[in-house]
This record gives structure tokens, sequence and C-alpha cells, in this order.
């Protein structure tokens, strides 16, 4: 792979940028000056990216069309918070691969191939801008097979330490049993759909998209089951876990392999 060009100039750099002190560095890429992302790239901190991905689609009629692209940016930013200053959330790509919510007008699908030249696309941004680890963090399951199916292509296009984790696969049957009322399965009741899982979530991280008034005039009534005390117990784990993944990415104890090349 040929090497990031070289870094402009900076315009006399007399004084450091500050970056908001007291709460530590942002952790939002789309927050910074590009002065403060070079710097900040340039002296070593930043050692990893999450890429957030997800969709904006139908969740029955309690929940916001942007569940999926709300929950993960979630789970992404206290991640990066917990690996402050080394990580950072590069936000690029709401919608996703969602052709069979389509019925349900307001749902945004991206075509697969759409979707995945898309990502294809900030993967390679952010691996030009330096980043060595790249975590793409999934909110949707409808995005899963095509990336996994076309995931060897990403890998060979950017031999870096790349790695796709739907966010819900940290989460365990086990986990399921302990937390869900509704059901256990994996994958219909963890994550599900806008069922009592995703609904919980939404109660404890972003409350305003549930409407309550709503969840039990609807043909599906388990929703109504979740409650924010679960959804807070969800989302601590589920951050633990992505945060010891990423934190594993950065040590090098988890590489992403290059699949081999054709002789
Ligand atoms: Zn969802």
């Amino acid at each position: 792979m040929s090497s990031p060009p070289a870094w402009p100039k900076p315009p006399s750099p007399k004084t450091p940028v500050p970056l908001r002190r007291g709460v530590g560095p942002e952790v939002l890429l789309r927050k910074h000056t590009r002065r403060e992302f070079r710097e900040r790239m340039q002296s070593g901190e930043l050692k990893g990216c999450i890429i957030p991905v997800a969709a904006i689609e139908q969740h029955l009629e309690h929940l916001a069309l942007e569940h999926d692209w709300r929950s993960v940016c979630h789970v992404a930013v206290a991640v990066a918070q917990r690996l402050r200053p080394h990580a950072l959330v590069a936000e690029g790509l709401m919608a996703g691969i969602s052709e069979h919510h389509m019925r349900h007008p307001g749902t945004l699908s991206l075509r697969p191939g759409t979707f995945l030249a898309a990502l294809a696309d900030l993967i390679e941004s952010v691996v030009r801008a330096g980043f060595k680890n790249v975590l793409v963090l999934n909110g949707h399951g409808g995005n899963t097979a095509p990336v996994n199916g076309t995931w060897e292509q990403f890998l060979r296009m950017n031999p870096i330490n790349l790695h796709f984790l739907s966010y819900w696969d940290v989460l365990t049957e086990a986990d399921a049993k302990e937390l869900l009322k509704s059901g256990h399965q994996l994958p219909s009741d963890l994550p599900g759909h806008a069922q009592e899982f995703e609904t919980a979530l939404a109660l404890a991280a972003f409350p305003e998209n549930v409407r309550t008034q709503m969840w039990t005039d609807q043909p599906d009534k388990k929703p109504s089951m979740a409650t924010a005390k679960q959804g807070e117990e969800i989302i601590k784990r589920v951050v633990e876990r992505v945060t010891v993944y990423m934190q594993e990415m950065i040590d090098g104890r988890r590489v992403a392999k290059i699949p081999p090349y054709f002789p």
C-alpha cells in the first residue's frame, strides 16, 4: 500500500490548540479543525478509529427511525471516551441496507453496492489520515451479510488492522436470558427489531425516541416490556466489551488477518 501524502506545513503554529480541556480531548472526528486533527495524529496519540454504520428505517410504531444510527453512535462515543485520547469516532454514513423495510415510508435505503462503496471510501479516508486500527461498528442487521460477504476485499484493499463488528455480537444467549423477558433467542430477540432489546436501549440512552403512548397500540406488544434499567445494563455490558475489543486491537492482541492473494 502506498504511504499517505506528506502533511501540509501548519500555518505558523505559535500556540498549541486547546482540545476541550477539562473533559479530555474530543472524540468525534468531525468536531476537530484540520490543525487539531493533524497535531493529534502527528503526536502519535490517535491509535484507533471507529466508523459507525447503521440504518434510518422504520422501527414499528413506537421507536424513531434513527434508532439504529443513534444506538451505534451512542456505543461508539462511549467506547472512544473510555479509550481517550487514543480513539476517534468518524461518522459519515447514516443510512444502510434496508430494502426489506421499504414497505414503511420514511425508511431510507441504500442499495448494497452503494452502501459498500461508501463504506470503502470512508475506510480509505481514515486509513489515508493515518489510522492503523479501524473498527467498523455496525448497528443494523441488514448490513451484516453484504459486509461479511465482501469483507475479504476490504481487508486486501486496506492491509491494516481492520475489523467489522455488530455491537450486539459481544452479548451472548446467557446475557439475553438474564436481561430480557420476552424471549432469549439470538438474533430474533437480541437484537431483534424494535423489540424489547432495542426499546430498552432507547429508554436508557435517548428516551425521547420512545413513544410509550404508542407501544401497546400495535399488534406486537412485546416492546412495552422494556425498561430503562434493562437498557442501562445492556449498554454497560456492550460498551465494556466493545472497549476491550478495541483496546486489544490497539495493543496488537487482536490482529486482522489479510487473506491471501491469488499466487
Ligand atoms: Zn434497529
